[in-house]
């Protein structure tokens, strides 16, 4: 079979994509979903297991509390509507590592549903992306085929993840190109940190994604048949593989061929995807209502005291961060990458002179070097505290922005934080005005073009003067003394 060829740009845009996603997140609960086991990655395997997650003849599931608090939680964040009474249901299926021969899930009343997302589009706008469902269900063990001698013959099981729970969810089939369906990961995703419900760790399999994708004729009122692609571990991966599965739909039915409806596999090191199985006749696991847990009552005040709890989500953290620290949207990004590194620059940024500087230090500053050495954020040698004390030092003019430079290189020289190094270095300040005085004078005398233009009414040219002088200094003039002499001496 001849991998995806490079079809022509006239042929790939009489093609429109169609695209819809299903998210598994593990709920980041101390203990399972319906039993008192310890929700738990990389214990021993079967070391976290008792005779409900196993289900044992007799053993009866408890709901977890959490587990529903999470879940609805994720749903308002995801601006779902939640149902006030939901079921659980019986998904029957065999598996090797579903020892109980179904799974507890929710199928025709759902926890929360009619949600979406705004994603940011390629033309600067934004596109609101529905979400079908969220529902709640529990997660199977996993059965290991390699990593032992006998792998050969033998496949082993660990049950620890038996009962995990999970949020599914479920979008519309809204997406339409591969860039939208990487920016709604990356918001679903940072909307599930920010709310704390899971640790969305890929490796780990908290987080997990089945991508949906069919194409059509532009303006063609149906579908085209789909192919589902499972259990891609990254969002660069989804991507890849629904540009890879997007041409090789239409070749086929450029070649008059017709679409399998299937379930493929994608694999990064070929970058392709392959069939796994057909799914020409449609799955039935018999649904039905869990006879072993009552219908789920999630009452409006329940969910009034879960909206309360909300903390602000990170577009609306953006938007305010934007207008209150003067930022570029690019910054506003860069600093609310996580929620805990977002919280900590505000925290620090409040006790600051100004909470501005402090964000254009710790972006140009210190940003600046730590991309250069290849180190995140963690690996900072230099705090939060000691941004702030930069920034302060900068705005009350104690030191001047080309002394700043060379305390942070210091700092990132010797792994050192930056009170420490200020504290020895304590850089030398000319604040003896006639010292300042006499550099002005030799910089006037040697740029009479430029005196010539500040006079003639160009007053930004006193920049120009302090940054000669400050050069002549290395750096060491007081900056708000030399601005105010530079101004006198050009006027006068
Ligand atoms: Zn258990």
């Amino acid at each position: 079979m001849p991998a995806a060829a490079a079809l022509s740009p006239d042929v790939l845009a009489k093609y429109e994509p169609v695209i819809g996603l299903e998210v598994h997140v593990q709920l980041l609960t101390a203990s399972k979903a319906f039993c008192g086991c310890a929700n738990h990655f990389g214990s021993e395997p079967n070391t976290n297991i008792c005779p409900v997650c196993l289900g044992l003849p007799g053993a009866l599931p408890v709901l977890n509390a959490k587990a529903v608090e999470f879940a609805v939680l994720a749903s308002l964040a995801l601006n779902c509507e939640v149902r006030e009474r939901s079921i659980f249901a019986r998904k029957n299926y065999f598996y090797p590592d579903l020892p109980k021969g179904y799974q507890i899930s929710q199928f025709d009343k759902p926890i929360a549903e009619h949600g979406w997302i705004e994603v940011p589009t390629a033309d600067g706008g934004t596109k609101r992306i529905g979400i079908t469902r969220l529902h709640m269900e529990e997660d199977a063990g996993k059965s290991l085929h390699d990593g032992f001698t006998d792998s050969a013959t033998q496949t082993y099981l660990d049950l620890n993840r038996c009962g995990t729970p999970l949020a599914e969810i479920v979008s519309e089939p809204d997406i339409r190109t591969p860039d939208e369906a990487f920016e709604y990961l990356t918001r679903l995703k940072e909307i599930l940190l920010y709310t704390g419900v899971s640790d969305c760790n890929m490796e780990e399999g908290s987080l997990r994604c089945d991508a949906n994708v069919s194409v059509r004729l532009k303006g063609a009122p149906k579908f085209g048949t789909k192919a589902e692609v499972k259990n891609v571990n990254s969002f660069r991966f989804v991507r890849a593989a629904l540009e890879y599965e997007i041409e090789r739909q239409i070749e086929v039915i450029e070649s008059g061929g017709r679409v399998a409806q299937e379930t493929r596999l994608w694999n990064a090191n070929e970058g392709r995807t392959y069939s796994m199985r057909s799914k020409e006749q449609a799955h039935d696991y018999r649904y039905f209502p869990e006879p072993d847990l009552p219908p789920l009552i999630v009452t409006p005040e329940f969910v009034a005291e879960m909206k309360a709890k909300l903390p602000e989500l990170p577009e609306a953290r953006r938007a305010r961060m934007i207008a209150e620290y003067e930022l570029s949207p690019q910054d506003a990004h860069t600093l609310t990458a996580s929620r805990e590194f977002a919280d900590r620059f505000e925290a620090a940024a409040k006790t600051a002179r100004s909470p501005r500087r402090v964000a254009n230090v710790l972006l140009s500053e210190v940003g600046g070097r730590l991309k250069a050495q290849g180190l995140e954020q963690e690996q900072s040698p230099v705090s939060m505290a000691g941004i702030v004390l930069a920034a302060d030092l900068l705005d009350e003019g104690t030191i001047s922005s080309k002394q700043l430079k060379q305390l942070f290189d210091a700092c990132f020289e010797k792994s050192e934080d930056f009170p420490a190094v200020y504290e020895r270095e304590k850089p030398q300040q000319i604040t003896d005005a006639a010292a300042i005085e006499k550099l002005i004078d030799e910089a006037i005398a040697a740029n009479p073009k430029q005196v010539e233009q500040y006079r003639g009414g160009k007053k930004t040219m006193a920049g120009f003067f302090v940054g000669q002088v400050m050069r002549a200094s290395k750096g060491q003039a007081n900056p708000a003394l030399l601005n105010e002499l530079v101004t006198k001496k050009l006027e006068g």
